[in-house]
């Protein structure tokens, strides 16, 4: 479609990969062994998630500087709004910057752990278009800045026309890609980009694709979210939920055909919810062959530059 045909690179898909900061220092190192050895699948680039708040936040930081600068990843920092007042954001900024990341994904953030609602810091910001615009002020064009789409609504808002609204807003503030929430309809989200075109976003918009770990995690997270879960989705994964060799093996080729209709629509890049996690997502991309050669090993990538931007 040309409406989804936004690039004018030709060639291979690519993608990235999400990590999130890790609960306890052995979690940490099982991580960065793991980021080294997806490393060698080829990602464009990594996201390291930011969890409010603290120790975690910290660790977010960490996890760039090392993922940047000892293993040569191209990193995309996320950074919320969540109990950030303005001097907290400038060390976070401070600190991606030094450590040679030029990405940053700017979020409102999920409410704190103990609370339900989410609610905005004295001294901080109440949108993300907020954080996009104060990045680029201080920033100029250093940073790429990334803000979240949501193609079936999301946590506090399930009106996808008004989320269309203030996804415009944040590319107005100087967002130059858009992430989506996860989601199994390849239709509905079809439909959701052309709505996002046909109202002047034209910057890449790139799907985030969560793979198929258990089905229990599958049905958690598609509800989590409310995302549509497709009749023949639930018709194939049914039947074997209880094997979670087979659900991987089924969910590999449910994935891989969603993937495979994005590609066709001009959607060339696509980023992968690991959960840090290399199985499944391994699965969806050989499926997809686009995994190195195993006889001819991928080089380091060059740094990913100019623009996130693809599709
Ligand atoms: P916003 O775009 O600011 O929207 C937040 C709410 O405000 C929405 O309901 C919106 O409709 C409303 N709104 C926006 N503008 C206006 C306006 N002008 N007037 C009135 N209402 C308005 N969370 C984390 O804590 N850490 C992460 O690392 C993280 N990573 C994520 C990555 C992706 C790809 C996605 C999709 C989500 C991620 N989240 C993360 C979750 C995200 O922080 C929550 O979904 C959050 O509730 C919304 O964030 P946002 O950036 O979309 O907010």
């Amino acid at each position: 479609s040309q409406m989804l045909a936004q690039s004018k690179a030709e060639g291979k898909p690519t993608f990235s990969f999400e990590f999130f900061p890790p609960k306890t220092a052995q979690g940490v190192q099982n991580l960065y062994d793991r980021m080294d050895r997806m490393h060698n699948f080829g990602p464009k680039f990594i996201d390291v998630t930011w969890g409010a708040g603290g120790r975690l936040s910290n660790l977010t930081c960490e996890m760039v500087k090392v993922a940047q600068s000892v293993y040569g990843l191209e990193t995309c920092m996320h950074l919320t709004c969540t109990d950030m007042e303005k001097s907290k954001l400038d060390n976070a900024l401070k600190e991606a910057h030094q450590a040679g990341c030029t990405n940053i994904l700017a979020l409102r953030g999920d409410p704190p752990r103990e609370k339900e609602k989410w609610e905005a810091t004295q001294g901080g910001f109440r949108y993300a278009k907020d954080l996009v615009k104060y990045i680029r002020d201080r920033y100029g064009n250093h940073f790429d800045i990334g803000v979240a789409g949501y193609s079936e609504g999301c946590d506090d808002n399930d009106d996808v026309d008004e989320l269309i609204d203030h996804l415009k807003e944040k590319v107005d503030a100087g967002a130059t890609f858009v992430v989506t929430q996860m989601f199994y309809d390849t239709d509905i989200f079809i439909d959701w980009v052309k709505k996002v075109r046909a109202k002047g976003i034209d910057i890449p918009i790139i799907p985030g694709i969560m793979p198929i770990h258990t089905h229990a995690a599958f049905l958690r997270r598609a509800n989590w979210t409310r995302c549509n879960i497709p009749k023949h989705w639930t018709e194939a994964l049914e039947p074997v939920k209880n094997d979670d060799a087979e659900v991987r093996e089924v969910g590999k080729g449910l994935v891989a055909e969603m993937c495979r209709k994005l590609i066709d629509a001009g959607i060339l890049h696509m980023h992968f919810y690991t959960m840090n996690l290399a199985q499944a997502t391994r699965m969806v991309l050989e499926e997809l062959e686009l995994l190195p050669d195993v006889e001819s090993p991928l080089q380091k990538p060059l740094p990913w530059r100019p623009s996130l931007g693809l599709n």
